[in-house]
């Protein structure tokens, strides 16, 4: 990218919506997708921790940080379900790429809409190889921010046609349904999570709660069936019984963190799950039958994002959808940093010293 050296490129919340209006959601979708399928078949380059979580009362922040040794790169998240009720996002995320040669940002981004893109492209890449073949009816449970993401993803990816959707806040599946209206999809609205599942072969939980809720219950999840369970993301905040999980062949992102945040929570300790990765490179199985229940034990890991904000570096060019920010200090000596405050004195007519 030829920018100018000392101008990072930044990405806001309305250059994002015009970046996804530009290319197209699903096509969008599709390309992201390609770049979180190319990261995580290098997985084992990658520098992996589990997210630093700050949790309280009514939430978490988080900071997601990975590096492949030539960039770096973070994400800022939050996740406080109560927000809703005072007009705010549960969830709002900033990231930044950088350079790790010389450890300069190359990249500021809002998160929020590339969040709710990752998440729903990472869901579909992990249902390509885990959901039934030719699936086309999926639930989709929790009908908030992320829902319509979600199922424009599966859309994109799977050809998944058919959607029954369940909220607690009738209000929540109306809008997600009125969203949608014109995409291509048969949709039903239930009066139940229950109703929801009926024929679906694959089962999306998306709900914000600040505990540990059972949306699914073991009688609701037929055999054959894939479950993408997206909300149960924290210690203390799960969506489906525990016997769900000791039917299911569970698949992870990355499990130090998985264990702590996911489903998996519930779990002993060495409860088998396989890793994503290892399916997409074949080292481990995906499914192999058509009775099994596959559960993906989405959490949202550091990787997802870092391919998310590579893939939008490698549009702005193109596009030139992005602002300059001043972030960083320039002097025209490295070293002669307060030289350049006193020169700042000539140009504003303040001084240093204080008027
Ligand atoms: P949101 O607050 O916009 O929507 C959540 C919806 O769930 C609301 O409409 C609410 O009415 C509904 N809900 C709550 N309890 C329910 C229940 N028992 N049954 C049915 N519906 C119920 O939140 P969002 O931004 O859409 O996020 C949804 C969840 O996904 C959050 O928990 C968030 O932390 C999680 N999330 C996970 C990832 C990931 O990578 N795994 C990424 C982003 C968000």
């Amino acid at each position: 990218m030829t920018v100018n050296l000392n101008i990072v490129p930044f990405v806001s919340v309305d250059r994002m919506m015009k970046l996804v209006l530009a290319i197209g959601i699903e096509r969008f979708l599709v390309e992201l997708a390609a770049y979180i399928e190319e990261d995580f078949r290098r997985w084992e380059l990658f520098d992996k921790t589990p997210r630093v979580a700050s949790h309280s009362v009514d939430g978490v922040i988080e900071l997601m940080p990975t590096s492949d040794g030539q960039l770096y790169g973070f994400k800022y998240v939050n996740g406080h379900p109560k927000n809703t009720r005072d007009g705010r996002q549960t969830v709002t995320a900033f990231g930044v790429l950088a350079d790790v040669g010389n450890g300069y940002p190359m990249l500021l981004s809002e998160m929020t809409i590339l969040t709710a893109l990752r998440t729903a492209a990472s869901s579909a890449v992990a249902a390509k190889y885990l959901a039934p073949e030719a699936a086309r009816c999926m639930a989709i449970i929790g009908n908030g921010a992320q829902s319509e993401f979600q199922a424009i993803a599966f859309k994109a990816l799977l050809g998944v046609d058919r959607l029954r959707l369940y909220d607690i806040d009738p209000a929540a599946s109306t809008k997600c349904m009125k969203n949608l209206a014109g995409m291509g999809f048969d949709i039903k609205l239930c009066a139940s999570a229950q109703e929801a599942v009926e024929g679906a072969e694959i089962i999306t939980t998306v709900t914000a709660d600040k505990r540990s809720a059972t949306i699914l219950t073991d009688n609701m999840v037929g055999s054959g069936v894939h479950i993408n369970a997206v909300g149960g993301d924290c210690p203390g905040k799960t969506e489906l019984h525990r016997d769900i999980l000791l039917r299911s062949d569970i698949f992870v992102e990355y499990p130090p963190q998985t264990r702590i945040e996911g489903e998996s929570q519930q779990l002993d300790a060495d409860h088998p799950i396989t890793e994503l990765w290892q399916v997409m490179t074949g080292k481990a199985a995906g499914r192999t039958d058509a009775r099994q229940i596959t559960l993906f034990d989405s959490v949202g890991f550091a990787i997802e994002d870092f391919s998310a904000l590579r893939y939008v570096r490698d549009q702005l060019q193109r596009t030139g959808l992005y602002e300059e920010l001043d972030l960083l200090a320039d002097p025209d000596e490295p070293r002669d940093l307060f030289g350049m405050l006193l020169r700042a004195e000539k140009a504003t007519g303040l001084a240093v010293a204080g008027s």
